[in-house]
């Protein structure tokens, strides 16, 4: 029997705020109505605020982060078509599959998981590719199995510099909403989310941010789709509206979840998970362990991936966690099951919580067999955290 609440420290599905919850506490309504439409376009509007585009559109599907790709893929891309992707984690690997599945001719770039998206090397192949048969380029901006961040305004330079007009694909589940992301400054044509991680919210909805340039390239995509087809929801999205039956409980929590943010602040809510995140590097480090991230300039600050040492298995450490302690932590995915576990500290996260999190963790790896001292990564997070104090002051005073 587990008492108390259950320590969600997974990074998604994250910890929904009671506003939010309790937002989706409604009778069921006419999606057809005519005042159905109106207040959706606000979330329309707030959406296109946080993804930072101003020309582009937002689009919402049932389903999740993954459907949301696959929308993207879709609408504006032919079978056969050439793009480059690269492996540095689960979450890349899914997307290489998912555009092989789907027939497009995937150029691979492999590097060590733990490393960034490898921006000189698709720079290299872009210089290369004078005659644009490359016709999309992905990022993971967010490696959530690594705790990696890249740098996309980077690859938009490189992109750029080699006068190349293929379309950029942003996979923002894990960095959306809360590190910094610029959709129109960073010239992405395809951005896609979920609810359940930054958003704070459920899962069930995809939220994909589409350019100019990426609704042109639909006009012509040869690729089939009928659910995710653009057009369709373009059509109905202009007044408020859905082509099918929109998940409304789900619409309802996204109008509390932006209002949440928007009340907080962006800037506030990337001051926040920055601070958070380093509090908990800063606990690695102090238990001299290693985390998957290779380079400080990538760490994320949504989601911390941690080595344990030689000789105890990260699945202990989770198991015990949620026998004893009940604690999730997120599980060492693909080739790091085992060898990782992850804290996430993302959506409606605060100090407290990063503390419990590092506490309990430290009680679940001592007892899966490392050797740890009590109290030493809670207090290099604490450290972290009172340094940060005035910034944290200022900000609950607005
Ligand atoms: C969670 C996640 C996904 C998959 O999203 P689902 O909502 O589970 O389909 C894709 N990419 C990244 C970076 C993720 O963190």
């Amino acid at each position: 029997m587990r008492t108390g609440i259950n320590h969600l420290f997974i990074p998604g599905p994250t910890n929904v705020p009671e506003p939010v919850r309790m937002a989706m506490n409604v009778t069921m309504q006419d999606h057809r109505a005519h005042d159905y439409g109106a207040p959706n376009l606000g979330i329309f509007r707030d959406l296109k605020t946080l993804f930072r585009t101003t020309d582009g559109h937002i689009m919402l599907f049932p389903g999740s982060g993954t459907a949301a790709w696959e929308a993207a893929i879709t609408n504006t891309l032919s079978p056969g078509d050439r793009v480059l992707m690269a492996r540095h984690g689960q979450f890349s690997m899914l997307w290489a599959q998912m555009a092989e599945r789907l027939g497009l001719k995937v150029d691979l770039i492999d590097v060590p998981w733990g490393a960034a998206a490898p921006v000189s090397e698709f720079a290299r192949r872009l210089a290369a590719d004078p005659a644009g048969e490359i016709k999309a380029v992905f990022i993971t901006h967010n490696e959530t199995a690594t705790g990696v961040a890249s740098d996309v305004a980077a690859l938009r330079r490189a992109l750029d510099e080699a006068f190349h007009d293929a379309l950029l694909f942003l996979d923002g589940v894990s960095s959306i909403g809360c590190i910094p992301f610029e959709m129109d400054a960073w010239g992405v044509d395809l951005a896609v989310t979920g609810s359940q991680k930054g958003m704070m919210m459920p899962p069930g909805l995809g939220i994909l941010g589409v350019s100019q340039k990426a609704l042109k390239a639909s006009e012509t995509a040869t690729m089939r789709r009928a659910f995710f087809e653009f057009s369709d929801q373009l059509k109905n999205n202009e007044t408020g509206y859905f082509p099918y039956t929109p998940p409304v409980q789900l619409l309802h929590a996204l109008r509390a979840a932006l209002d949440q943010m928007m009340a907080e602040g962006l800037d506030n809510v990337i001051a926040r998970h920055r601070r958070l995140g380093a509090g908990v590097r800063a606990a690695v480090k102090a238990w001299g362990m290693d985390l998957c991230a290779e380079s400080p300039a990538h760490y994320s600050d949504t989601v911390t991936a941690i080595r344990t040492p030689e000789g105890v298995d990260a699945r202990d450490v989770i198991r015990i966690g949620y026998d004893r302690y009940n604690a999730s932590f997120g599980s060492g995915l693909g080739p790091l099951a085992g060898k990782a576990f992850r804290i996430g500290h993302i959506g409606h996260c605060n100090e407290g919580m990063c503390l419990t999190a590092i506490a309990l963790a430290e009680l679940s790896m001592a007892a899966a067999g490392a050797k740890i001292t009590f109290g030493s990564g809670v207090a290099a997070a604490q450290e972290v955290y009172a340094s940060h104090t005035a910034d944290a002051a200022r900000i609950a005073a607005d």
